[in-house]
């Protein structure tokens, strides 16, 4: 049976647990299975309990697939993890825990807890700077406070423009990949941090009249595009960035309805990545790179939300 390519092929392909095993192995380990406590690649499978055993005497020596992964320690069988993989890498405007708990008749918590994982394992893990022609724009996410706790109210973070928003920046360079940071205010200092971070000095920047982008000329090519008279002029221009904002817009305000400032990054995270891997020619194309980049990342419920998992309740 050939990889799928569509969701409905993916749901029959793996629904098979050998085929599970097979596809996530062939990706994480390309020049065949190493032991991910001692990286030995003398180790033998057994069908029938589906994992390896390290031929090396040490703890652990048995492992599964999801050992070292972000399904690590998760009850939920790979045929479920791997569908909400699918949905979310593929679902233009993404989509919400209570959408996937149905589908796969897990719990929302579960599936919200699921989809945290997938976003870390979505993460841009490129560091190199954007160059040639780079649009910067930055934008407001509204926090709805009506379905917050107290205290993460409080540890919300306080942007600039209007008490219940979120200032991100986004950098996008044409032809490209999109970077998007969630940024303490749209004042000089931050904006400007970020900018000089994740741009090479010499590319041409596009922005608009904002007047904390003033100085950046000295780096860079800077041209202005004053939104009060138009909107194009030539190459200057910032569209590729405000076609990415009504993308995410669309997601965080249609599917999530509420996202905290707090996790907002992982949303941005999200949708970036299918913002940059959107010219692709198949959807299971698009997954086979999400579930490659799924090896060697842990998110435990702490570290997602600062608490224990018996405390914790979930939005959307
Ligand atoms: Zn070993």
């Amino acid at each position: 049976m050939s990889e799928p390519k569509s969701l409905q092929e993916a749901i029959v392909y793996f629904s098979n647990p050998d085929n599970c095993v097979e596809y996530l192995a062939k990706r994480r380990w390309p020049k065949g299975v190493s032991c991910p406590s001692c990286g030995s690649e003398r180790v033998s499978y057994n069908g029938n309990r589906r994992t390896w055993k390290c031929s090396t005497h040490h703890p652990k020596r048995e492992f599964s697939i999801k050992v070292g992964t972000i399904f690590e320690d998760s009850p939920i069988s790979l045929d479920k993890w791997l569908a909400a993989t699918w949905m979310l890498t593929n679902c233009k405007n993404g989509i919400s825990s209570y959408e996937v708990g149905r589908a796969l008749s897990v719990t929302q918590k579960s599936a919200w807890f699921m989809m945290h994982r997938i976003r870390l394992a979505l993460q841009d893990e490129s560091f190199g700077k954007l160059s040639g022609e780079v649009e910067v724009d930055e934008t407001f996410i509204g926090g709805k406070a009506r379905n917050m706790h107290l205290d993460k109210r409080e540890r919300r973070i306080t942007g600039t423009g209007g008490k219940d928003k979120t200032p991100v920046l986004g950098m996008l360079e044409r032809g490209g990949k999109v970077r998007t940071i969630v940024v303490p205010s749209r004042r000089k200092g931050p904006l400007q941090k970020e900018v000089r971070n994740h741009v090479a000095a010499e590319s041409a920047l596009y922005t608009d009249a904002l007047h904390s982008y003033d100085g950046l000329s000295q780096e860079y090519g800077h041209k202005v595009i004053d939104h009060a008279e138009k909107y194009v002029d030539g190459k200057v221009h910032t569209n590729g960035l405000e076609n990415f904002w009504s993308l995410l817009k669309r997601g965080i305000n249609g599917t999530y309805v509420s996202v905290e400032p707090f996790h907002l990054f992982r949303y941005l995270d999200e949708q970036s990545f299918r913002y940059n891997f959107r010219k692709l020619p198949n959807d299971g194309v698009r997954f086979s790179y999400a579930v490659s980049q799924i090896v060697g990342k842990r998110l435990t419920w702490e570290k997602l939300t600062g608490k224990l998992p018996s405390v914790e309740t979930c939005p959307n």
